[in-house]
């Protein structure tokens, strides 16, 4: 006699969150379907499918990445171990940055990953002007899928932060959310399944930042109103001092939802 769908679920040893998760995506039933329907019976594949979701999860693996699917300021992203999982922190850099950019800004997110911060931009402000880079072309397949899903248009490039760009092109606004755990955080124990070039750079956790904006002062100075850029908790003030010995003066930090330093801007005094 196969399973119930309460059944399953009483016997699942998952976080019931997870659970209902794993048995809405694998049965396509709502949450209110799962409580209504709880006698509807699993069929043998979605019951081999739960299990093997479940086991999966059980080893650590985040929800999103079993789902492909995270949303992020109202918007379904898909996501796969190749892209950092976005995260609410992420959602605060874009209200302020849907604060202070113009309409005919055209903004450059370096370092995409799945895309959220350039397409989230497209869609909320749609006469930007966005591209965005990533070096992983994992990376950038996703975001690229992401974009055509949800009908940003969005110029994509491969390379290393600002050089996969013509060195003619010219932006107003520079967002990044680059990698800025240091190596020996234990935060990235709990982050194994994310990739760990998208999460640190192998050393103190600023050495991204810096070659951004070195990258920025070289190329864009004369172009750049605004620059932003994602940073660890407690990185503000390092943050704000590398924007200095750029020449990027007055740097603010601004906090996130957990009320922690998070991101750092830069705009142009005129
Ligand atoms: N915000 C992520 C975390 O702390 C890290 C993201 C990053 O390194 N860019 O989990």
């Amino acid at each position: 006699m196969p399973d119930s769908v309460r059944k399953w679920l009483r016997k699942s040893d998952l976080d019931p969150v997870d659970a209902r998760l794993l048995l809405s995506h694998v049965t396509g039933l709502s949450r209110i379907e799962l409580i209504t329907r709880s006698d509807r019976l699993l069929t043998e594949t979605e019951f081999s499918q739960l299990e093997k979701l479940a086991k999966t999860r059980k080893q650590g693996m985040p929800i999103p990445y079993i789902l492909n699917n995270q949303e992020f300021f109202s918007r379904n992203f898909k996501v796969n171990p190749s892209v950092l999982i976005p995260r609410p922190d992420t959602e605060v850099l874009i209200e302020w940055l849907l604060d202070n950019l113009r309409p005919s800004d055209s903004v450059v997110d370096l370092g995409t990953g799945s895309g959220c911060i350039a397409i989230t931009l497209k869609k909320e402000l749609p006469t930007l002007q966005v591209s965005a880079s990533d070096i992983s072309i994992d990376a950038l397949n996703t975001a690229k899928e992401n974009a055509s899903d949800l009908e940003a248009d969005i110029t994509f490039r491969q390379g290393s932060w600002l050089d996969a760009f013509d060195s003619n092109i010219t932006f107003d606004v520079l967002v990044s959310n680059p990698p800025y755990i240091r190596k020996d955080d234990h935060h990235l124990q709990a982050l194994r399944f994310e990739p760990i070039n998208a999460l640190t750079d192998g050393d103190n956790g600023l050495q991204c930042i810096d070659t951004i904006l070195s990258q920025a002062k070289e190329r864009l100075s004369h172009s750049l109103r605004i620059i932003a850029i994602e940073h660890g908790w407690d990185q503000g003030e390092y943050v704000r001092n590398l924007f200095a010995q750029h020449g990027f003066f007055n740097a603010q930090t601004h906090r996130d939802y957990g009320n922690n330093e998070r991101f750092t801007t830069w705009q142009h005094q005129s």
